[in-house]
């Protein structure tokens, strides 16, 4: 439900009506005002150590929740944005919007936190002016690059350009971490796991919540958590719901998760809240 997933206002509208073509040029042009005035929100969901349950960091999720259309899920308004143009300055508006606050909340603590950004595949568009606007996020919020991390898709990895590479090359290189998101969904073959500047592995929500009470079906989310072993790879599950599922990545050592069993993505007050809680 909306709920669930971080919004505070029930969809009034169901997602096949804002998909059809009635509705979409209104939503567009929805979506580009509350981008221009700053409406949209960033979540943030905690990512925490198995074993203790302890905030590490977190992921940055993005947020709208519209006057008429009500709490419209990202992976629709992503999708537009990228279509009409708008994913660079949404994005932007993320990073920006996360860097600071994260900047912020390490002021007062001795162990800083670390926030990863999702990266759309427009994003690789320019590599070089993507790499200098990461560059320019960071120095102007004074967030350390070791304590930033960007998610990408095996997708942007398919097409083995060369320009892409160098660009997340260069972000490695001044310490900041690039995760693989929703591993294991993708075509993409294994090889450039070795060869690609990579530092984490993302297992997809799907085969987290595939696993039965007595471990049925945790052959693959296992298998992920050998290979990123074997491959010195760090590795998080993601969508950990159940207290079985949490146990099952403790018998096999994956020490990092996030899911609705701890907490759903939350607004920047609710997250201070937890972290004063702590
Ligand atoms: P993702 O990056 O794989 O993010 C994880 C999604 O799983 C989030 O959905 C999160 O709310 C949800 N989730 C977390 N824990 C649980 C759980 O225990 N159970 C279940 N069922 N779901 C859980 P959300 O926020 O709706 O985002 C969906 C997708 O939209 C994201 O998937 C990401 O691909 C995209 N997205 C979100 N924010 C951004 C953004 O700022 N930029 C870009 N380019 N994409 C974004
Ligand atoms: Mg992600
Ligand atoms: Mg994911
Ligand atoms: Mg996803």
């Amino acid at each position: 439900s909306a709920k669930k997933q971080g919004g505070n206002k029930v969809i009034v509208y169901s997602e096949k009506l804002l998909e059809s073509n009635i509705e979409r040029p209104k939503l567009e042009a929805r979506l580009r005002k509350a981008i221009e005035n700053g409406k949209v929100e960033v979540y943030y969901q905690p990512k925490l150590t198995v074993d203790l349950g302890k905030i590490f960091g977190m992921e940055a999720l993005v947020r709208w929740n519209d006057e008429e259309f009500g709490f419209v899920s990202p992976e629709l308004f992503i999708s537009i944005a990228e279509d009409i143009g708008l994913i660079h300055p949404l994005w932007e508006f993320v990073m920006k919007e996360a860097c600071l606050q994260v900047s912020k909340w390490n002021l007062n603590r001795s162990e800083p936190l670390s926030v990863s950004v999702n990266f759309s595949a427009h994003q690789f568009q320019e590599p070089c002016s993507m790499v200098e606007k990461v560059k320019e996020v960071l120095s102007e919020s004074q967030l350390s690059p070791s304590n930033f991390e960007i998610e990408i898709t095996e997708s942007i990895l398919l097409n083995n350009s060369t320009e892409i590479v160098q660009s997340l090359k260069s972000l490695q290189s001044m310490g900041i971490a690039i995760s693989i998101d929703d591993f294991g969904t993708g075509y993409s073959s294994l090889n450039y796991l070795k060869n690609l500047p990579i530092n984490t592995l993302k297992i997809d929500k799907s085969f987290i919540q595939d696993i039965h009470e007595d471990y049925a079906n945790s052959e693959i989310p296992e298998a992920i958590i050998n290979l990123a072993r074997s491959l010195h790879l760090n590795v998080i599950a993601e969508g950990v719901e159940k207290e079985h599922q949490r146990d099952f990545l403790l018998s096999k050592n994956c020490t990092q998760m996030q899911g609705y069993l701890f907490s759903k993505p939350l607004n920047s007050e609710e997250f201070e809240r937890l972290l004063q809680r702590e």
